[in-house]
């Protein structure tokens, strides 16, 4: 098979790519290859060996972006939780995040909610056959629906995730941008043209596991590979080449300053989407904070004033600052304990008592930034009415006080 898509590219820059080299008559052993080689090397991972739609979507919504070891335990623990489709239907939306509480980027949960409600409301509570049906539900894109149909219901549609694209460009020693639009609709085109139709899901599963073992980004395992007579990047010595680094976009670098607002009980007081921070944040739970170009104590006292009207008892404590990245940005948080007569009163607020926040949908920054005041509170001696040394999640994962 060759695939030279220059001629449906109508940009002349386009690099001249030719994919996938492999005669139509060794198609079929190439597939062979691959398939006994997954059977004999899979990885027993929680959700291989269902079928069940719910749970398969599941698990490909939690690898987004998310490696494979630190996703097995929150994907049985939210299980537990939610067991089916309907169970999470129902949920609170607080609930849901607070399961997800440390997998990081937010939205897939509140997503992931959003379509389960649908399915329950227009499909029967079952995860839509149709690939138009699935495209349509919320937080499922190209790769995740042909992922949920192939696996679950054997539906002969390839997925192409980072892994895939990098074996096929491999296979057929194509350079460049491999995210680059035309080149990418000319990976999907190759996937497809190599799917097979008798067991999709597994052959789909094959080609991510190859990607995620053997034909690793650097370095990739070619004496194991069981599809090495075909791979015309070994043949050319060239593997390790494919694919090009992609440019990268510069990192920003932000401060901001936190308030850990104390009431004499103890309690605290959380916001939420805050003063269009709310994205560093994830839109979870989190203290009141601003951007700063330095330690900001005072100008933070100031905000605190003008915007919810709270006046500080006494001095400010500036405890140790916490690092965070997201996406493209570092972020550094200088995080100020505050004692308050009382706590303001503002709508869409919370008051909690700090030893508790960590049963709530917090990001891992304001897990960090309530870290940094419980090592405080061990140096002083105690948090008022606790003896709380550390933060739990819902995950039963406790964050270094
Ligand atoms: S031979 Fe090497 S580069 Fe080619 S697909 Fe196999 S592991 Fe990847």
């Amino acid at each position: 098979m060759l695939l030279d898509f220059r001629s449906q590219s109508r940009c002349a820059k386009m690099p001249r790519v030719s994919l996938l080299e492999i005669p139509q008559a060794e198609k079929k052993s190439f597939q062979r290859r691959l398939l006994s080689w997954f059977s004999a090397r899979k990885r027993d991972l929680p959700w291989r060996g269902t079928r069940d739609p719910y749970r398969i979507w599941l698990s490909e919504i939690m690898l987004q972006q998310t490696r494979v070891a630190a996703v097995i335990s929150y994907y049985e623990r939210f299980l537990e939780k939610f067991p089916t489709v309907e169970a999470l239907a129902r949920a609170r939306t607080e609930t849901v995040l607070a399961r997800w509480a440390g997998l990081g980027y937010y939205s897939r949960a509140r997503n992931l909610q959003r379509a389960a409600k649908e399915i329950v409301a227009h499909h029967g509570g079952k995860f839509p056959r149709g690939y138009e049906q699935a495209l349509a539900l919320p937080g499922i894109g190209r790769y995740t629906a042909a992922a949920v149909l192939s696996i679950a219901y054997g539906e002969p549609l390839a997925v192409l995730d980072g892994n895939v694209a990098r074996v096929l460009a491999r296979i057929g020693a194509v350079r460049g941008d491999l995210r680059a639009s035309a080149l990418w609709r000319g990976l999907e085109a190759g996937a497809q043209e190599l799917v097979t139709r008798k067991s999709p899901g597994d052959w789909n599963q094959a080609m991510m596991e190859l990607g995620a073992t053997v034909c690793t980004p650097k370095s990739p395992r070619c004496e194991e590979c069981p599809v090495s007579a075909w791979c015309r990047a070994r043949k050319l010595g060239i593997a390790a080449e494919i694919p090009e680094a992609r440019k990268k976009r510069a990192t920003e670098k932000l401060t901001l300053a936190a308030a850990v607002l104390l009431d004499p009980q103890g309690r605290t007081f959380l916001l939420r989407h805050a003063d269009g921070d709310g994205d560093l944040f994830s839109h979870l739970w989190q203290f009141p904070a601003m951007e700063t170009s330095a330690q900001a104590g005072s100008e933070l006292q100031n905000h605190l004033h003008n915007r919810f009207g709270v006046t500080v008892r006494g001095s400010t404590v500036s405890l140790k600052s916490a690092r965070h990245a997201v996406t493209f940005r570092n972020i550094q948080v200088w995080p100020f304990l505050m004692r308050v007569a009382q706590l303001p009163d503002f709508r869409g607020a919370k008051t909690v008592p700090l030893k508790q926040i960590g049963g709530l949908p917090i990001s891992n920054l304001t897990r960090k930034i309530a870290a940094a005041a419980i090592v405080h509170f061990k140096a002083e001696g105690g948090l008022t009415g606790t003896k709380t040394r550390t933060l739990e999640n819902h995950n039963g994962a406790a964050a270094k006080a």
